[in-house]
């Protein structure tokens, strides 16, 4: 609940101007809401209107994508780009293609990426943009035009100094491809501008499998530390088969445990003998098909329709690595009543505040997106240092890097929480750990 006057003024203004941007103000009021010790302890924040000057964007991009379908039609989507706050480095933060897209969706992104960036430690400032074009069902050659379009209205707000973008929900190695490509051939210029991309043309190793790895190296060390526990035979519910996803199940199954669930948007797959990630990889990484087809092929395994229904299967813990609140009050509960004992997000703001309410009532271990799923965005970063180097580090020393970034994650949000009074929660840890660094550099750097 927000008590202290000054953060509850910033609230207000922010209810009032964005209103219409449910997932912004969730997005605003968790973060609110954990700060308050801090802004109680530091009068010079409010003084120099830290606060209402965080929950503003620097700057609101937002364009007309104008592209031809195969069938030789012209189709309009809307383009955006937030750039939220460069206080300790250049905009950083995914592009997402889906129909859900709109300035709130962006701007709640945008807001977490700027924590969840300085809680790496790595130089980045946060900002996320894509659009609501919805690649699903559509041809190569037509997500080749429509990257194209995007980035001929794109490249001039961007740039490996300026704001440098990568991927998120429908923005993989193939849409980063050709963004790349359309921005080099605009610019004559061959800079790290985007990370995510291919090995061939300066990407980084471990990067795709970085979020879902982060993830898990996340939630091992938290449950080492704060449960002297592990995977090692654990039952794991995952939801989503997306990049994300993949990930955290491969690294979850190398850890020990037993993953027995995957699901899309249309419903999920439960495989008690524990999911066979070959064929997801085959279903989804191979052809873009539907998860239902995984039922198909597995013996034993049953397809339900409905994703959120995935939340029902009895489990130890609890991947969720879709998409936003897809994890409300009644999926919590039943969770905790089938046994859950953790939940860590691979997704971003997959839990609603209804959700966290009944994790932090049963006592379960919660780790919140902005600090499990930062590994992303870490090794982006370490894409953009490889880049300036022009050098490529081996798997082995990337994987080993985002393992370390992960732990002193955990032990930074632990300390903070500790700080605070709050010994022990991960969520307001992550947040005033990364609030801390972001506040002192705008302070520092005056009143911009
Ligand atoms: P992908 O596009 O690779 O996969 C997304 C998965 O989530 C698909 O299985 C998709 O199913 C499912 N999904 C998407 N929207 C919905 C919806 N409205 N309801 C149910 N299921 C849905 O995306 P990523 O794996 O990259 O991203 C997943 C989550 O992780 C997002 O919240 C993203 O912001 C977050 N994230 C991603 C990072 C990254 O490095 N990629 C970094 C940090 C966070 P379908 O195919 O049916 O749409």
């Amino acid at each position: 609940m927000l008590t202290n006057e000054y953060v509850k003024r910033v609230y207000d203004q922010v209810q009032k101007r964005d209103g219409d941007q449910p997932e912004f103000l969730q997005a605003v009021y968790e973060v609110l809401d954990t700060l308050q010790p801090v802004i109680a302890k530091h009068p010079e924040y409010e003084a120099n209107g830290v606060l209402e000057r965080l929950v503003e964007p620097e700057r609101v991009v937002k364009f007309r994508v104008a592209w031809v379908d195969d069938a030789g039609k012209v189709q309009v989507n809307r383009g955006y780009r937030v750039q939220f706050n460069s206080a300790i480095g250049p905009y950083k933060g995914g592009l997402r293609f889906h129909p859900t897209v709109n300035e709130g969706v962006i701007k709640f992104l945008g807001f977490e990426q700027i924590l969840k960036n300085s809680l790496t430690t790595l130089p980045m400032g946060g900002g996320k943009g894509g659009s609501d074009f919805d690649p699903k069902g559509k041809s190569d050659a037509e997500v080749m035009r429509f990257c194209q379009a995007f980035m001929t209205e794109l490249n001039r707000h961007i740039g490996q100094f300026t704001d440098v973008p990568a991927g998120d929900i429908n923005v993989g190695a193939r849409e980063i491809g050709y963004l790349f490509g359309q921005y080099k051939r605009i610019r004559n210029e061959y800079s790290g501008v985007l990370t995510g991309k291919g090995l061939e043309f300066g990407g980084s190793l471990a990067r795709t499998e970085a979020t879902g790895y982060g993830l898990c190296y996340y939630t091992a060390e938290a449950l080492r530390v704060l449960k002297n526990d592990s995977f090692e035979g654990k039952t794991v519910v995952i939801s989503g088969s997306g990049n994300v996803a993949i990930f955290a199940t491969e690294k979850a199954q190398e850890l020990g445990a037993k993953v027995v669930t995957a699901s899309d948007s249309n419903g999920y797959v439960y495989d008690p003998d524990g999911i066979k990630l070959d064929i997801v990889k085959d279903i989804k990484l191979g052809h873009r098909g539907r998860i239902k087809e995984y039922a198909e092929r597995v013996p034993g395994a049953e397809y339900h329709e409905g994703c959120a229904g995935v939340w029902t299967v009895p489990c130890d813990i609890a991947l969720p690595c879709a998409t936003q609140n897809e994890i409300d009050e009644a999926s919590a509960e039943a969770l905790v009543k089938n046994g859950c004992k953790v939940v860590c997000e691979g997704a971003n703001m997959p839990s609603t505040p209804e959700a966290i309410a009944v994790y932090q009532k049963n006592g379960l271990l919660y780790g919140p997106a902005k600090a499990a799923n930062a590994g992303g965005v870490a090794v982006s970063g370490l894409e953009m240092s490889q880049n300036s180097y022009r050098l490529s580090w081996t798997f082995e020393e990337t994987d080993a890097k985002l393992k370390s970034i992960m732990e002193s994650i955990v032990a930074e949000s632990l300390a903070a929480a500790k700080e605070y009074g709050e010994e022990g929660d991960l969520m307001a840890g992550a947040n005033i750990a990364g609030f801390v660094k972001v506040a002192n550099a705008m302070v520092a750097q005056g009143i911009l």
